[in-house]
């Protein structure tokens, strides 16, 4: 009876901290007061967090443990994170969401969503998701043929830096949505008319 005691409190300890260190990605929103009370506490319990520069000022006051900057987003730095993880409770920031081109994708992890910019403008726009096709040119190559395909069936959003060069939308009629909930801006126009300022912009064209 002792021995099944102790084996089943053996266990527990065990499953204890299993559940301690483990790695989670999670979204900080795009303005300060969108951190979710539950992105507050896995912050709070983390022993190092980790995020770009942006993303870790954005919940600096909730980090109790360490914290380390993101500098390369690469395969090498990822491999590390996740050798980290499995002796400490890591926690990797993500701006805005995770999942939209954000850093949920780059682990096997638990996930804890954020408000994203896509939100954000979504909200100032009146429209509804379901109505809009998301495109990421932050990251990725998005090309014409395949935003006028997109026009045919829904609004195209289009997450962007300063590098996306806005000229090839041609005549379209755009709205730009610059630096949300920070120096913020919106224009609208034609996108040969336009010039693209912020590597915060969301483009969006009505269907
Ligand atoms: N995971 C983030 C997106 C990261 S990719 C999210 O959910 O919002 C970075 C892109 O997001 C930027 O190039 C821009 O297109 C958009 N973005 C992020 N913050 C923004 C802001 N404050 N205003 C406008 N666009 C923003």
């Amino acid at each position: 009876m002792k021995g099944l005691l102790v084996r089943r409190e053996d266990i527990l300890r065990r499953l204890r901290s299993w559940r301690l260190k483990m790695l989670t990605v999670v979204g900080s929103g795009i303005c300060r007061d969108h951190l979710t009370d539950r992105a507050k506490k896995i912050i709070e319990r983390a022993e190092v967090v980790y995020g770009s520069k942006k993303a870790l000022d954005n919940v600096r006051e909730f980090i109790k443990g360490k914290f380390k900057v993101m500098k390369g987003f690469s395969e090498a730095e990822y491999s590390e994170i996740v050798e980290e993880s499995k002796r400490k409770n890591v926690v990797v920031v993500s701006t805005g969401d995770p999942m939209v081109a954000g850093l949920g994708t780059k682990f096997h992890a638990e996930v804890e969503p954020g408000i994203s910019s896509v939100q954000v403008a979504l909200a100032k726009l009146g429209v509804d998701l379901c109505d809009v096709v998301v495109m990421n040119a932050h990251s990725k190559e998005v090309n014409l043929r395949e935003i006028m395909h997109f026009l045919k069936f829904r609004s195209v959003l289009i997450l962007a830096n300063r590098r996306f060069d806005i000229k090839k939308l041609g005549e379209l009629k755009v709205v730009l949505l610059e630096n949300m909930c920070m120096n913020e801006r919106v224009r609208e126009g034609l996108a040969s008319e336009m010039e693209l300022s912020s590597d915060y912009t969301i483009i969006f064209i009505r269907r």
